[in-house]
């Protein structure tokens, strides 16, 4: 939601140059969070025109029931995530995820315990921490964001998980970025406050992963 919707193809060629792994979707309902975003015919639109992986984070209420109306929005290697905030049959929801060949990943809103994990671990391939109270761009990092990214980290090596991802969202900027690495972050939803920061987008990939690597 941060690229310009006016030369979106001028953007993903860029993305495509700098080898960024995935495109992270916001899709907001209006009632899950306070805005409403994009939808599922711009998701099928970039799987056309892209081989980027997408990263759908779906920011909606009961996403189990609306899961179908996303057939052929993702396909195999395309990360979907649903809030646990967002339903109360949320491991059904995890479990479509899978039965229509995409990778499961779990939402946790900033007040959301690392612990609500324990039963869903064999169901997700990764966590989606936010960072931020999710609705809005441009929004400054929870300050508990960090610690939290680090009792994550040690909660699923703990229980045999090493494998499952931590993806970031919300503030990731070139100094957070950084330190939500060092954490044990993995996977980093590059917003406002860098990759879409004044200055070029290539520059600032650059400078984002350079960032992230020197840790
Ligand atoms: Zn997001």
């Amino acid at each position: 939601m941060c690229a310009d919707f006016l030369n979106m193809a001028q953007n993903i060629r860029l993305f495509e140059a700098a080898n960024i792994e995935y495109l992270h979707i916001d899709i907001m309902d209006g009632c899950f969070v306070p805005n409403y975003t994009l939808g599922v015919d711009f998701c099928r639109k970039l799987k056309q025109v892209s081989p980027i992986a997408l990263d759908l984070h779906l920011m909606i209420t009961e996403p189990e029931k609306k899961l179908e109306w996303f057939e052929g929005a993702f396909g195999e290697g395309d990360y979907i995530s649903v809030h646990y905030e967002s339903t109360v049959h949320v491991q059904r929801a995890l479990q479509k995820i899978k039965d229509m060949g995409g990778k499961p990943m779990i939402a946790l809103n900033p007040a959301t315990p690392v612990v609500m994990l324990e039963n869903i671990l064999h169901d997700i391939s990764a966590v989606l921490l936010m960072t931020v109270n999710p609705g809005y761009a441009g929004q400054a990092l929870i300050p508990a964001a960090v610690a939290k990214i680090k009792k994550t980290r040690e909660y699923l090596d703990t229980a045999d998980c090493a494998h499952i991802e931590i993806e970031v969202d919300g503030n990731v900027s070139f100094e957070n970025a950084k330190i939500m690495s060092e954490a044990g972050a993995n996977i980093f939803v590059a917003g406002s406050s860098s990759v879409f920061a004044p200055g070029d987008i290539s520059g600032n990939i650059g400078k984002l992963r350079k960032g992230i690597q020197a840790e």
